[in-house]
């Protein structure tokens, strides 16, 4: 599955200029789960992350491309939850390796689509311990609200990373993932948003494709996304009538 990868590839130069530190998965060190959403009161709050009109942005992309996500591990970039004093920009994307989904035959594209939006819901069952979470899928924001309990226990981006991809793994089809938690100032959250913005595109893209639309390109309004995502257009005319 390559659809997302120029976005994966692309990301990174939207990460500014401080150094990416990098936690192998460790479930041991995952930070609890509350199994639930859990409300975190302003009042019992240290910081919001993306919070006060800072900008955000959260999306997740799969792959199959080993050299892309070729290990479990969770990547900080800026200040972590412990050095964290007030509001700051925010964006956390996920890269999800897959093994290759395949349907009946090699036309079947809807295993394909409903691989992809089983790995995406994933993101509305992870329920970190005090670490609220909120998130717009039209304007592709992600807030977290930190409780000052949480930070005061520990909270850490590595530790809730690790529980990220524990669930995601719960997956059978997925082989590694790497999330990524951004709070540098200087990194390009507009840029974030406008791959959120894509990704979101090549889903929409992809279900209307699996409703049957005709494969006439010259006729088609979804021509400029074909036009830029690598394996879009060979997957609409594989698409099984
Ligand atoms: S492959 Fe062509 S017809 Fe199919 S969605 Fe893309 S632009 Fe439209």
């Amino acid at each position: 599955m390559e659809l997302y990868n120029a976005i994966i590839r692309k990301a990174e130069e939207s990460f500014g200029s401080s150094a990416a530190r990098r936690y192998p998965y460790n479930p041991a060190n995952a930070w609890r789960d509350s199994g639930s959403a859990e409300l975190v009161m302003l009042r019992d709050a240290a910081f919001e992350l993306g919070g006060d009109s800072e900008p955000s942005a959260n999306f997740s992309c799969v792959t199959t491309d080993e050299s892309l996500v070729p290990c479990d591990e969770t990547v900080v970039i800026g200040p972590d939850l412990r050095e964290i004093r007030g509001s700051v920009p925010f964006a956390r994307l996920v890269f999800v390796r897959t093994e290759e989904v395949k349907g009946a035959d090699e036309t079947d594209t809807e295993p394909v689509f409903r691989a992809i939006q089983d790995i995406d819901f994933v993101k509305y069952h992870v329920f970190p311990e005090g670490y609220m979470v909120r998130t717009s899928s039209e304007s592709f924001k992600e807030q977290v609200r930190v409780s000052s309990a949480a930070v005061r226990n520990g909270i850490s981006f590595e530790r809730v990373g690790n529980d990220y991809i524990r669930c995601y793994k719960k997956n059978p089809l997925v082989k590694a993932v790497r999330v990524v938690f951004v709070t540098a100032r200087d990194a390009d959250y507009k840029a974030l948003a406008k791959d959120a913005k894509d990704v979101r595109d090549i889903s929409l893209t992809l279900s209307k494709i699996l409703e049957g639309m005709p494969t006439d390109c010259s006729a088609c309004t979804l021509k400029p996304i074909c036009d830029e995502v690598e394996g879009m257009k060979e997957l609409h005319f594989g698409q099984k009538k």
